[in-house]
């Protein structure tokens, strides 16, 4: 008997999001979050497809405390880690570098790479890391697969990877664009290329992911060839609390002139910039209520974060050459149809277009909101990365003999 379920896990520092999946007909038998680990008033949140939602509340003091609550709450639905249902777990890596182009089934040597990637992913892989050592431990007999944010781009040239930096400087740091939010960027793509009723081969598509992270890239024919966050996610787009781009040299000053230590600087550039740092509020409802109610500085924040936008654009149009779609994906780009509509406007003269109508409707799938006669259909496409890593992993396991 071989199962076909498969456990995805997105283990941040202090929380664990869970979802179980059915490969044979994409259901979701369970999901949920552990939040606040190892803090006070840490908290389990379990939705299983049948029966009611259920909360917990009381100390998480670790990782491992946390799966052990999700394994618990999962076995009271008949759904435990033990269950021969489950063929393997799928674990969200943030950074896995050069080495890892492709999903990757853990061993002692893969989780050492992942703990030499520490230095470029400070925030992420430690917590990542013990998600997986966690998970391994509860159940070792069953495949444990990493699925890496940065694998998808990997196929970027070196032309767009690498900084106009000194080379033998930059390659003895590990120097260079690695881009994130990739199992989204794959996702949407293929998605849109679906929508287009054509092959994800013949589709030159630019992804814009616009969350609280933010991220666009350009993909040619399936493959990534370019994509705004680099070393780490603090490039490219105006975000929720991240500024994107700026000059360098603002460090410098901040250094030299604002007396600030790099600590502060990285703290003030990925908690207290973007959105937030502009306008003091970081969700795109607020923004635009306050927009609506004549709020100048809300209006700035909006107009700085579009106008970086379709900065972006307009540069992937002229990388891709040929586009074939424009899609919007994550919280915003799913959900606000201000800022797609400013954030194609005015842009006719390259075949980009949003019908009013369409975009102002509201909906759960992947849609199309451009004119029907436009050059270049413009695309509402839901991401759904747990799905994505699910694919990956049972893919992998199925194909590798993997499976238990
Ligand atoms: P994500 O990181 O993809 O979960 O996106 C979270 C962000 O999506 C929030 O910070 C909001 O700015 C934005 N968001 C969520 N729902 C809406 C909505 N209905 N309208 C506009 N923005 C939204």
């Amino acid at each position: 008997m071989t199962g076909t379920r498969v456990l995805v896990l997105n283990s941040g520092s202090s929380s664990v999001k869970y979802q179980l999946l059915d490969m044979r007909d994409g259901s979701r038998p369970a999901v949920g979050l552990v939040e606040r680990i190892g803090e006070s008033g840490s908290r389990l949140q379990h939705s299983p497809a049948h029966g009611e939602s259920r909360e917990r509340n009381g100390s998480v003091p670790d990782h491992d405390a946390a799966l052990k609550a999700m394994a618990a709450e999962l076995d009271r639905d008949g759904l435990g880690l033990d269950s021969p249902e489950l063929a393997a777990i799928g674990h969200r890596v943030v950074h896995g570098g050069l080495r890892f182009t492709e999903p990757t089934v853990v061993d002692d040597a893969v989780l050492a790479e992942i703990e030499r990637l520490i230095p470029v992913a400070p925030l992420h892989n430690p917590a990542n890391l013990t998600g997986i050592r966690t998970a391994r431990a509860l159940r070792p007999d069953l495949p444990q697969v990493a699925v890496f944010d940065t694998a998808f781009h990997t196929t970027m040239p070196e032309s767009a990877a690498r900084y106009a930096i000194d080379v033998e400087t930059a390659d003895a740091h590990r120097i260079r664009r690695y881009g994130f939010h990739g199992t989204s960027h794959a996702y949407v793509s293929r998605e849109t290329a679906r929508l287009l009723g054509r092959a994800p081969e013949d589709v030159n598509v630019i992804v814009l992911h616009l969350g609280n992270g933010a991220s666009a890239s350009a993909v040619r024919g399936g493959r990534c060839v370019d994509t705004s966050m680099g070393l780490t996610p603090l490039e490219g787009l105006v975000m929720g609390t991240r500024s994107g781009d700026t000059d360098p040299a603002v460090i410098f000053h901040l250094m030299r002139v604002g007396g600030m230590s790099a600590d502060e600087i990285d703290t003030l550039l990925n908690k207290r910039s973007g959105l937030i740092g502009l306008c003091g509020d970081n969700d795109m409802r607020e923004i635009r209520r306050r927009v609506d109610a004549g709020d100048e500085r809300a209006a700035l924040a909006f107009d700085i974060y579009i106008h970086r936008l379709k900065k972006y654009i307009g540069a992937y149009y002229a990388v891709l050459g040929r586009v074939d779609a424009v899609a919007f994906t994550a919280g915003v780009g799913e959900n606000s149809a201000p800022v797609r509509e400013a954030a194609l406007a005015g842009l006719e003269g390259l075949g980009l277009a949003v019908d009013g109508g369409l975009n102002a409707v509201r909906g759960d799938g992947a849609r199309l909101i451009s004119p029907a006669d436009a050059r270049v259909a413009v695309a509402v496409v839901p991401t759904d990365e747990e799905m994505e890593i699910a694919t990956q992993t049972y893919a992998l396991v199925k194909d590798s003999g993997n499976l238990t």
